[in-house]
């Protein structure tokens, strides 16, 4: 069918700064390989320059390809997409920002050889990011470690290799709130991670701030877990006894006259509890349901403007 051996997928959103440098350090490092590559460009509809560095690539170096986006559909969409078209027997996913050094692919590209599917990337550590996006990270991969039901290797982002029955399984997962390294988990096969150091970006400014880190925790916890729909029926059950248990205690201290049972105050704060604990309750069960809608509608999951360089895609 297609006789490239590696393609490495990067999807772009705003990177004219870090691109041209991108370019240098992959090419840099494929050339060192004796087989065939290609480098899957995807414009998640970038503002700036991008789309048209991208073309000037391409123009000079046909192992180029370039999947352009009607519109921004965020990272997660756009790693889709450039799964997708990868023509490889190999997939590896790399940030453009060159947060994810370029030369961990001759690792990833070893243990492939070993036979391991999946090698995903580790972070040892993270240079130049803030406390709080260090720490918040930190967080969110042990609480979805925790609570989900696939395990998710702890500290690992989106850098990673993966084999191409690992692409064609993931091609069938049509979901599309994504969170691309719990679902590589869930496929299975044999998985092995490297350690790297996470450097600074090169260029630019992250386009994940905290409200949309927030996002992706709730894609990925809603994405593999139905725990947080079950927490309203353990809370229910929790103070459904407890209000059991207290009803006679509460009947027979009326009963014999004692006056502990006075007060509106407790009333008043255990009925905005329970509206609280209702509302939340609510909260999540909409936050399910918007979801399934979105799935519904049955909508494409990207739009492409056009895709250059590739040989044939139906
Ligand atoms: N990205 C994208 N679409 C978006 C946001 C980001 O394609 O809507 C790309 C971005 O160009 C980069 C990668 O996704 O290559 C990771 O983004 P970023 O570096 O901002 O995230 P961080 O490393 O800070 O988590
Ligand atoms: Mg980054």
């Amino acid at each position: 069918m297609t006789s490239i051996r590696y393609s490495i997928v990067v999807p772009c959103y705003n990177e004219e700064g870090s691109l041209p440098e991108l370019y240098r350090r992959i090419t840099e490092v494929m050339s060192q390989t004796e087989e065939s590559w290609e480098l899957v460009l995807v414009n998640d509809g970038s503002a700036d320059r991008t789309a048209e560095m991208m073309r000037e690539l391409h123009a000079a170096n046909p192992q180029v390809h370039i999947v352009d986006f009607a519109r921004n559909f965020g990272h997660q969409i756009a790693v889709t997409a450039g799964m997708d078209y990868a023509q490889g027997e190999a997939v590896i996913l790399i940030d453009a920002d060159l947060q994810d050094p370029p030369e961990l692919i001759w690792d990833m590209i070893k243990k492939w050889k070993e036979g391991y599917k999946v090698v995903y990337a580790i972070r040892a550590e993270r240079k130049g990011e803030t406390w709080f996006k260090i720490w918040t990270a930190k967080i969110f991969y042990r609480v979805i470690y925790s609570i989900t039901d696939i395990s998710i290797p702890l500290d690992t982002g989106d850098f990673r290799l993966m084999d191409r029955k690992v692409v064609d399984t993931m091609k069938q997962m049509p979901e599309r709130h994504r969170f691309i390294r719990g679902m590589t988990s869930w496929v299975g096969f044999k998985q092995t991670g490297v350690e790297y150091v996470r450097e600074e970006r090169f260029a630019g400014e992250t386009h994940y701030p905290f409200r949309r880190m927030l996002r992706f925790a709730i894609t990925a916890i809603t994405g593999f877990s139905h725990m947080p729909l079950q927490l309203a029926t353990y809370l229910g059950f929790f103070i459904a006894t407890i209000s059991t248990l207290s009803t006679p205690i509460v009947i027979i201290g009326r009963l014999s006259g004692s006056h502990s049972f006075e007060g509106q105050a407790t009333t008043l704060v255990m009925v905005l509890f329970l509206g609280g604990v209702q509302l939340i309750s609510l909260g999540i069960i909409g936050e399910y349901l918007g979801r399934i809608y979105d799935e519904v509608k049955g909508r494409p999951m990207y739009v492409v403007n056009e895709a250059i360089g590739f040989e044939v895609k139906e």
